[in-house]
């Protein structure tokens, strides 16, 4: 398996490259062509499994295809349970976003909300948060889910551990249903098997 396999854009494949990714990992040979085909996924997987890329790339495909509106807010939002995961994964998706124009813009606590409110209303397409700062823009409306139509919950197990699962209803609740959506998680407690059941729509499981 190549990343040639999945039609990237020139311009992807060099961003790929310039990384040093010379070959998809298990759970990207897996994830990539299910996600590039809008479907919804759960994905069974750990950090170091590189699931970042997994839904990063598809991410930014869908961005790129999306027509030129005169609309506001992200079109991709991914929700973290911590500002680590959350920092993590602002670092991969700027990787991938910014020889493409598109704006990334990370959102977690400990960080001085006016700031945060300034630079969010000057737009971006990608947002990486934890969901409660996230609920707390959304209120300040710094941002507006309205464009909104791929949604990542990573390490969906960990947010359920530390409390956030009515922030995350809230968050989802907010995204058009027909959103893409993708739920990653080590682990499937029966808890996050409910919700994954509520808010995806036919999903595919992969595991690694
Ligand atoms: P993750 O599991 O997403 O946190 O990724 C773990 C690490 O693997 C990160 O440092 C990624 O930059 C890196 N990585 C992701 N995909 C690949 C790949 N296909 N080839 C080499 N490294 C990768």
């Amino acid at each position: 398996k190549a990343f040639e396999d999945s039609g990237f854009s020139v311009q992807l494949m060099n961003a790929i490259k310039k990384q040093g990714y010379e070959k998809p990992t298990s759970i990207q040979c897996q994830a990539l062509p299910i996600v590039l085909s809008g479907r919804d996924v759960i994905g069974i997987a750990k950090t170091g499994s590189g699931k970042t890329a997994a839904f990063v790339l598809p991410m930014i495909v869908h961005i790129m295809d999306q027509p030129e509106i005169e609309k506001e807010g992200p079109i991709g939002v991914i929700c973290a349970p911590t500002r680590e995961l959350a920092h993590q994964i602002f670092l991969e998706a700027k990787k991938f976003s910014k020889s493409h124009g598109i704006r990334v813009f990370a959102v977690y606590g400990g960080m001085s909300k006016l700031e945060q409110f300034k630079e969010l209303k000057a737009g971006c397409e990608i947002v990486v948060a934890t969901p409660g700062r996230l609920i707390d823009m959304i209120k300040m409306k710094a941002l507006t889910m309205l464009r909104a139509t791929y949604l990542v919950l990573d390490e969906a197990d960990r947010m359920f551990d530390l409390g956030f699962e009515p922030q995350i209803r809230s968050i989802v609740g907010q995204i058009r249903p027909d959103r893409q959506t993708l739920l990653f998680s080590a682990t499937m407690p029966r808890k996050v098997e409910k919700l994954a059941r509520e808010i995806l729509t036919d999903p595919v499981r992969v595991t690694v």
